[in-house]
């Protein structure tokens, strides 16, 4: 959302981000030709590839305005090799290119792409703030106060479900960070297995992605933002820094999906051995 808007700020016709003019309109409808969103593909990660298709348009100037403007979401989810393949359009960056880059947790972008950005912190919405806009969405109230409470006032999560989300998938992962918490791996094995659907595994390793990030943030003295609290705080506790980094890298070993195009059973068992 805020993302969109700082894109308005940069190509609106009336300089203000206006909402109103046909660029800010494009904008929100995502089909303004200049605005390129990169996303993580389906299953929650991105590509082993690098960025070669969006980098190659880079250097083909704007459609219609000044600037052409790259928005990279979630770029905490991004693997070296992206970080890599954009440090040199970040570096010497042509007049005609703006970016923008979401992510939750700055600790997991590296230094050298974070030393070529301007960060803008995004205060935390409150529980009530989230519960009031879930209400003017049309949200019946009782259901907005208990989602807003049940993620910790985070917005995309509670969309999310509302849309006819992944409830099943989120109880799936509660159970399996849980036990993984518990240093239970027997039980988080089960549970693993016990998906063999592709997209809904690679989906369940894409929530892990975000407990085990929350939880290293926790141990960083911050707050967990993107997952389910609980299983990140006992994460935290009972693990080190050390082995926090291991489960996560763990994951995204899986998510990357680079060297074994495994079936999601061999898959489970591999992340299992990995974090023990
Ligand atoms: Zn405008």
């Amino acid at each position: 959302m805020l993302a969109r808007y700082t894109a308005e700020l940069i190509l609106c016709e009336n300089n203000n981000a206006c909402g109103e003019c046909p660029c800010c309109k494009n904008i929100e409808n995502d089909a303004h030709p200049d605005v390129v969103f990169v996303k993580k593909a389906c299953g929650g990660k991105y590509a082993a590839e690098p960025f070669r298709e969006v980098l190659k348009s880079a250097v083909i100037l704007p459609n219609n305005g000044k600037y052409k403007v790259y928005i990279f979401e979630d770029c905490d989810s991004m693997l070296p090799v992206h970080f890599n393949a954009l440090l040199k359009l970040i570096e010497e960056p042509p007049a005609h290119l703006r970016f923008i880059f979401t992510c939750m947790n700055t600790a997991l972008i590296p230094e050298t792409i974070l030393s070529r950005v301007t960060e803008y912190e995004v205060p935390d919405p409150t529980t009530e703030d989230c519960e009031q806009f879930l209400i003017d969405i049309g949200t019946e109230r009782a259901r907005a106060k208990e989602l807003s409470e049940a993620f910790s006032g985070n917005f995309g999560e509670c969309l999310d479900i509302l849309n006819g989300g992944d409830a099943k998938i989120q109880a799936a992962v509660r159970k399996i960070a849980a036990a993984i918490a518990a240093r239970d791996n027997f039980t988080a094995l089960a549970e693993l297995s016990a998906r063999t659907e592709r997209t809904e595994f690679y989906r369940i390793f894409d929530y892990l992605a975000n407990v085990f990030r929350d939880a290293a943030a926790i141990k960083y003295g911050q707050t967990a933002e993107n997952s389910d609290k609980e299983s990140a705080e006992k994460i935290a506790q009972n693990f080190s820094e050390k082995e926090i980094c291991d489960m996560s890298e763990a994951v995204f070993e899986i998510l990357s999906d680079e060297v074994y195009n495994m079936n999601t059973a061999l898959g489970a068992s591999y992340f299992i051995s990995g974090i023990v």
